[in-house]
């Protein structure tokens, strides 16, 4: 069985998981990098840990039975619509990409360098955030803003989380018995965002030049009137970068009630709390709008699914965003839900409603043995 390392470097983070099919053989975290009194001061450094704890667990970064190694790259832009083989044209490639993701993929390129220094002769593959949505139409990627800016600035949807949304997506067409239907994905976990899939094809998505747009998060307001921000800066007299932290960092949850974890939301929302009842009917009434509105994009939905740490856990997430949805064939049965059963849609609704647990480090480790196999093949 093929063995896959599948490597997560955030800004100060690596996530490691090492898998043979589906069995996870290792995994962990190496966190905290560059921070004062950290003993990881860079990536490779942190790398080197994520070595000593796989030859702790009996399974050597240069054992001859690793396969390749898969790296979660956030922003493919246009130029990756699919996972790559990691060449130095490949890596020239995504540093040309940095300005439209400067936190995420230089912090991805390290990641890979030092992996590509620890293990030269393995094949290595780049598995994107954003190349799920690269099918969607120029109607949905476009923002109706001058054309010409747009294209030499490269402003346009792209839509993140994609490997959750192509995993979770065929997981729930599975579960019911439908591989080529029409499937809403609604992943919920600190990040947001929603898509619409049909036949495994991405049509809509909701995050879109970055991952601010769309749903509420945990401390990203999602959807906003642009010309909030052009307020903010005139009349709150607020700098870019203060914008920029308010609405990606001390937004969504956050922002709203000063919790940005759900399960402390629900806490206060029981205790009847105000502030956190506001903050979750403003969560939930984004959420009903992106359904409504990809339910229309595909016409018919054969099923929606819940995936991400509130999505799996939070029942009353997923009762109050499709409540009152039942002239559009969306009914949640209440007691399949708390119980948190896999279908949890009443026998004979015409929509069917999952909870599927989303796994990007398996997704990753698939799409990077189907390039292996492409390559050899080819
Ligand atoms: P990430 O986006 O960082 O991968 P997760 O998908 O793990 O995060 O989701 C984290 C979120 O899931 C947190 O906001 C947390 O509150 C929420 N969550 C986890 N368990 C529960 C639960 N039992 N009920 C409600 N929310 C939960």
């Amino acid at each position: 069985m093929s063995r896959v390392l599948v490597l997560n470097s955030g800004s100060s983070s690596v996530k490691y998981r090492l898998l043979s099919g589906a069995e996870r053989l290792a995994s962990g975290m190496v966190d905290r990098i560059g921070e004062a009194g950290s003993p990881a001061a860079d990536h490779g450094a942190a790398l080197k840990t994520v070595a000593t704890e796989l030859a702790d667990a009996g399974f050597g970064l240069d054992s001859p039975e690793l396969t390749a190694i898969g790296h979660r790259v956030v922003h493919g832009g246009t130029t990756f619509t699919e996972p790559t083989l990691i060449t130095e044209e490949v890596i020239k490639k995504i540093e040309e990409l940095v300005p439209l993701a400067p936190l995420h993929n230089p912090a991805n390129l390290a990641g890979i360098e030092v992996a590509r220094r620890l293990r030269p002769d393995l094949p290595q593959v780049a598995v994107f955030d954003t190349a799920f949505h690269s099918t969607i139409s120029p109607a949905a990627a476009t923002y109706a803003i001058d054309r010409e800016l747009a294209e030499r600035l490269s402003i346009r949807r792209y839509g993140f989380h994609g490997t959750s949304h192509a995993y979770v997506s065929r997981e729930a067409a599975r579960a019911v018995d439908r591989p080529m239907g029409n499937v809403i994905v609604l992943h919920l976990g600190n990040g947001a965002s929603a898509s619409a899939v049909s036949a495994g094809r991405c049509l809509d998505t909701s995050m879109g030049m970055t991952p601010l747009e769309g749903l509420v998060m945990g401390t990203r307001s999602g959807d906003l009137d642009p010309a909030v921000v052009l307020y903010l800066e005139r009349t709150g007299g607020m700098s870019p970068d203060e914008i920029d932290t308010l609405l990606n960092r001390h937004g969504g949850m956050l922002g709203l009630c000063g919790d940005n974890d759900m399960r402390a939301v629900e806490k206060r929302l029981a205790a009847g709390d105000p502030d956190a009842q506001l903050a979750f009917s403003v969560y939930c009434h984004r959420l009903r709008k992106y359904v409504g509105a990809y339910y229309a994009v595909l016409g018919t939905v054969d099923v929606i699914a819940f995936t991400g740490g509130v999505g799996e856990n939070s029942s009353l997430v997923r009762e109050t965003a499709l409540a009152g949805l039942e002239a559009l064939g969306i009914v949640v049965d209440p007691v399949r839900n708390r119980r948190g059963d896999r279908l949890i849609s009443t026998d004979g609704a015409a929509v069917r409603v999952a909870v599927i647990p989303t796994d990007e480090e398996l997704e990753i480790a698939r799409q990077t043995l189907e390039v292996i196999s492409r390559t050899n093949r080819g």
